[in-house]
Order: C-alpha cells, then structure tokens, then sequence
C-alpha cells in the first residue's frame, strides 16, 4: 500500500506557517544577541539559564543517533512521550471526523489524547494471550482510521508484540503506524547475559523497530528516558520517522520544548549507556526472582511473562488485595477492571529490598 503524508495530515498543518524563534532566524554560537529578549547577565540564581536553548537539540540528536543506530534527523525529542503522542494526533485527525485505532488492553495515553482533540477511537482488543488478531485490525480500519497504536512490550501485560504482526499492520495499512517501545530495554539482551526465560519466543518477536525505519515510511517509534535510563523526572520522550514526518512535529510543537536544564543533563546521561545496561540487567535479576517467589503465593492465579520492568499477575481478589496492600503502603497498579486484565495487578519490579517488603506482605496476606 503507498504511503502520502499530504493525504495523511490535516490539510492546515500542512500548509501552516510554524512560529519563526529568535534562534531560528540566526543559528551561530558567536556573537552580540539583542534578538530575544532575555536578560543579557545571568539568572537570578547566578546560573547560567538566562538564553533561550536550542529548539531542535541537536547536540544531543547527534550523540544520541549512534546510540539507537538512527539519523539525527530521524529523531524528534519531547517533553515525554506524551508530547509526541498529542502532536500526532493533532498533526492527522481533524476532530469529530478521523479516528485512531487501539488495541485494549493498552497505555491509556493514546485513549486520553485522543480524547482531548476529540477524535473518535476505534478498538480491537488484543487476543487473550495479548497479541495482535491482525485480520481484525486491518477489517476495523476505515478510511478516516489516520493512526494505528501499537504497544511492545505492551503496557499493561509486558509481552512483547509478534514481529510479523507489526509488519503485516505496516505493509497493509496506509496511515500512521506508531510502535510504543518505551520498556524496549528490557526486552533487548545488554550483551553477553542470558536471555531472560520469558523470552524464549525471541526468534519470532521484535526488537526495536528503529532498523525498519528506511523501509516503512509510515512507521513511528516511540522510545523514553522515563524507564530504563532512569529519567522519568525530566521528561523526555524520544520519538523515530522519517525525516518528512520529523518535520512536521518540529513544526507544531511549542518552539523551546525542552529545557535547556533538561537537554544539559541528557547529554551528559547519555555517556553512561554501560550504567543503563547495567540497571537493566538489575532489574531483570529481580523480575525472575520475583517471579519466582510470586508463584509459591497461594493467593496467585497466573504470572503472565515480561519483556519488561513490570509483571502482570491474576490473584484470587485483587481488588481486595490492592486495598491490603494500600492500608500497609504498598502500591501497587490495579489493573483488574481493564480489558482481559480481570483480577489483574501490574507490579512495577523494585529493589530487591522493596519487592521482599511486597512478598512479605503478599505472604502474610494469603495466610488470612
Ligand atoms: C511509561 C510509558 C511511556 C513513557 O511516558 P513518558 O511520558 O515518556 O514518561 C510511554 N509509553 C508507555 C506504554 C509507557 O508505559
């Protein structure tokens, strides 16, 4: 199927003229700048935030690109995932009359914005063991369908999403295919570990969709520093296209929509790759120990298996349970009145000393 962006976007966002900053008008480092506005001596605090920083952050698109295996121009940087969600939303459907499509169970963002912009969702619930039915996507679809969202590992469940699925979405579908990967670090083996037992299916499941880019122009991966890099406090949200699509959201996002404080701290974070791999392989000692220890609980139904920071568990009660757990403080998700999630926990996977807190009190809970 041909891909258009024109055909795609909003005619107005196509034609729109973006705001014009100061530092669009004159990219060089050196010089007198009396074109902005900003106070010429320092910040208040005697620091050195008193400029407007750069609106494209290509210092850090630069370090970053290797890091991911993509062009600099392949990328756009927001003010976390979020903000990329909502400009695709705003740069394709024309409210009341074009729609995006969902797979329930899945991240509530994609429902919620589309909410805001008042954009019709249509939904097809993942099949029971949380993969795509592919036939009845691509039969939901209509001609107003602009997004198909796409979520893997997939938040709340944790699985990873089949390869060839994606694929057959991509190559069958005319719109925009965005594929959420922000727990993709743990489903990625740091080299020289062993594979996590839940992924025994790799061979047939994907990793990062950032090397099909060049071979799907209507495919979007969204990627975050919120998880794995241990950034959530920043807010900073990645996301990969092609260089037509970056365009568009540099040009209808907020002219300066990261910090300079923000873009001064990722740059630095970005020469600690070896610690993020670290952490990971951390956090995926716990998942399986944590596993482990869940199952003997007698109050646990089903550990459904993670490519990510988290584990989806069926107890016998969990509304009841969560309620235990709050009263101990101890919080963790409720999921159980969401699509196949019944009776259903998302656990966030924590230090080792706070998941034997949370084991603990699981254990004392059951024997009731
Ligand atoms: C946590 C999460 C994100 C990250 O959101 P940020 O706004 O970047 O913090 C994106 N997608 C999914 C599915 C998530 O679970």
């Amino acid at each position: 199927m041909t891909f258009d962006l024109a055909s795609i976007l909003r005619p107005h966002i196509l034609n729109l003229v973006p705001y014009s900053s100061a530092r669009d008008e004159y990219t060089g480092k050196e010089g007198v700048f009396l074109d902005a506005n900003e106070n010429p001596y320092q910040s208040v605090n005697g620091q050195q935030w008193n400029r407007y920083p750069d609106p494209y952050q290509w210092a850090i698109k630069e370090k970053l690109a290797p890091i991911k295996g993509v062009r600099p121009s392949q990328i756009f940087l927001g003010n976390g995932s979020d903000e990329p969600i909502d400009l695709l939303v705003r740069a394709t459907c024309t409210p009341r009359e074009d729609n995006i499509l969902i797979m329930p169970p899945t991240y509530g963002m994609y429902q919620v914005s589309a909410d805001i912009n008042d954009v019709p969702i249509v939904k097809v619930p993942l099949t029971p063991d949380f993969q795509i039915d592919t036939e009845k996507v691509l039969a939901a679809v209509t001609p107003k369908t602009k997004i198909i969202w796409i979520c893997s590992p997939n938040n709340p469940s944790g699985n990873l999403v089949k390869r060839e699925a994606i694929l057959t979405i991509l190559t069958n579908f005319s719109g925009l295919v965005v594929v959420d990967e922000a727990y993709i670090d743990f489903a990625e083996l740091p080299e020289s570990s062993e594979p996590p037992e839940s992924s025994e299916l790799s061979g047939s499941l994907t990793a990062s969709f950032t090397n099909e880019l060049d071979n799907y122009p209507n495919l979007i991966v969204l990627q975050t520093f919120s998880k794995a890099w241990g950034l959530a406090s920043l807010r900073l949200g990645m996301c990969f296209a092609s260089e037509e699509i970056i365009k568009v959201l540099n040009k209808i996002k907020p002219p300066y929509n990261l910090s300079g404080a923000t873009q001064a701290i990722l740059l630095e974070a970005l020469d600690f790759v070896e610690t993020k791999n670290q952490l990971v392989k951390d956090i995926l000692v716990e998942r399986e120990r944590l596993a482990q220890e869940l199952v003997v609980i007698p109050t646990v139904k089903h550990i459904y298996p993670s490519d990510a920071n988290f584990l989806l568990v069926k107890f016998e009660k969990a509304k009841q349970l969560f309620d235990d757990l709050i009263k101990q403080k101890i919080i963790v998700r409720d999921r159980s009145k969401v699509t196949l999630c019944e009776d259903c926990l998302r656990i966030t996977v924590g230090t080792s000393e706070e998941n034997n807190v949370l084991l603990e009190a699981l254990k004392k809970l059951s024997e009731q």
